[in-house]
C-alpha cells in the first residue's frame, strides 16, 4: 500500500464516521462475502422498554416489579434496563439487592428482601429447576409470536410472572442490509434472543429466514463466525456488546458499533463511530476502492 492511498482512503472513513484500525485491514474486506449482524443494539436499537407484566394468578404486579426492577437495576443489559426503568416508574426508589450476580446471556439471580430471585430467559429458571406454569407459558407464547421479547421473574423457587420488553429496529437497518448484499455479501443475523422475536426483525430488515441464527449464547457466538469460516465462507462480524467481543476478533474482519461496549471496539478491525449501520456498507465498499486505487 502506498502511504497516500491509504491516507485518502482513511481520511474519507473519518468522515463517513469509519476508524480503522490499521493498513492490513483493508485487504480483508477484498474477500469477505458474509456479514453476520448481532441483533440487540446493532440491528436494533438497543434501547428497550417494558411493555408488559404478566402476574401468575394470585401474585400482584407491584411484587412482581419492586423485586426484578430492583435485581435488574444492579445490571447494565438492556433488558435490564427496561425492566428497572419500568418499576422505576411506576414504584419511586427500589430496595437495593443482598445479593446479585449476572449470568451473561441468561439473566439475573440475587437476593432482593430475603426472597431469591431469578429474572432472565426461561432457560435461566431450567438451571434452578423451577418450570413455567401453563398459564404464564401461554402469555410467553402469544407475546413471542408478536415478536415481543419475554423475560421470567421467578423467586424462591416458583415462576412469578412474565414481562415483555421489546426495542425498535433502526431506521437505517433495511437499507443498510440492501447496502451490503449490493456489495454481493450474504447477511446473517446472530443473537441470543429467542427464535420468534430473530424472525421477525429478520422480516422487518430483510434478512432470508434461513440466514437467522438464534438462541446462542455469548460464549457460542465465536463458534457460529468459525463454523461458518469452516464451510468456507470469509466472514463480516458487526457487533456492539460484550458478548460479541470474541466473534469479533475471530472474523476475517471484525466491525464494532462505535456506541457500543469498550471490548467490542477494542476487538474489532474497524470501528462504526456513529453506531450507524449503513457505514459498515461504506466501510467495506471504500477499502476495496483504496485498494483498488493502490494495485
Ligand atoms: P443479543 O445477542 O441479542 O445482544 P444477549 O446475548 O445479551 O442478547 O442476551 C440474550 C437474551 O438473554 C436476551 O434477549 C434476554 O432474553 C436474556 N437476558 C440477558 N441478560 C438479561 C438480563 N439482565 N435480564 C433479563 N434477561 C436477560
Ligand atoms: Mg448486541
Amino acid at each position: 500500500a502506498t502511504p497516500t492511498a491509504l491516507l485518502v482512503g482513511t481520511g474519507r472513513g473519518a468522515q463517513l464516521g469509519i476508524l480503522i484500525k490499521g493498513p492490513e485491514v483493508l485487504e480483508s474486506t477484498r474477500k469477505v462475502d458474509t456479514v453476520v449482524l448481532d441483533k440487540t443494539g446493532t440491528v436494533t436499537t438497543g434501547r428497550m422498554t417494558l411493555l408488559a407484566v404478566h402476574p401468575a394468578h394470585g401474585i400482584g404486579e407491584t411484587e412482581v416489579l419492586r423485586l426484578a426492577g430492583a435485581l435488574e437495576h444492579a445490571s447494565e443489559h438492556p433488558v435490564a434496563r427496561a425492566v428497572a426503568d419500568g418499576a422505576r416508574e411506576k414504584l419511586g426508589e427500589l430496595p437495593a439487592p443482598e445479593d446479585f450476580a449476572n449470568v451473561p446471556g441468561l439473566g439475573v439471580q440475587g437476593v432482593v428482601e430475603g426472597h431469591a430471585v431469578l429474572v432472565g430467559r426461561e432457560r435461566l429458571l431450567d438451571e434452578w429447576a423451577v418450570e413455567l406454569p401453563e398459564e404464564l407459558r401461554l402469555k410467553k407464547e402469544a407475546a413471542e409470536s408478536a415478536g415481543r421479547t419475554v423475560i421470567a421473574v421467578a423467586w424462591d423457587g416458583e415462576a412469578r410472572a412474565v414481562l415483555e420488553v421489546a426495542d425498535a429496529v433502526k431506521d437505517t437497518s433495511r437499507e443498510a442490509i440492501g447496502r451490503l448484499r449490493a456489495l454481493g455479501l450474504t447477511p446473517v443475523l446472530l443473537t441470543g434472543d429467542n427464535r420468534a422475536v430473530a424472525a421477525s426483525v429478520a422480516r422487518e430488515v430483510g434478512i432470508d429466514a434461513d440466514q437467522v441464527i438464534a438462541e446462542v449464547l455469548p460464549e457460542d457466538k465465536l463458534d457460529v463466525v468459525k463454523r461458518l469460516q469452516a464451510q468456507g465462507c470469509s466472514v463480516a462480524m458487526v457487533g456492539d456488546g460484550v458478548n460479541d467481543a470474541a466473534a469479533l476478533a475471530q472474523a476475517d474482519l471484525g466491525l464494532a458499533m462505535g456506541t457500543g461496549t469498550d471490548a467490542a471496539i477494542e476487538a474489532g478491525d474497524l470501528t462504526l463511530v456513529r453506531g450507524d449501520l449503513r457505514a459498515a456498507a461504506d466501510a467495506i465498499r471504500l477499502a476495496r476502492r483504496t485498494l483498488g486505487t493502490i494495485r
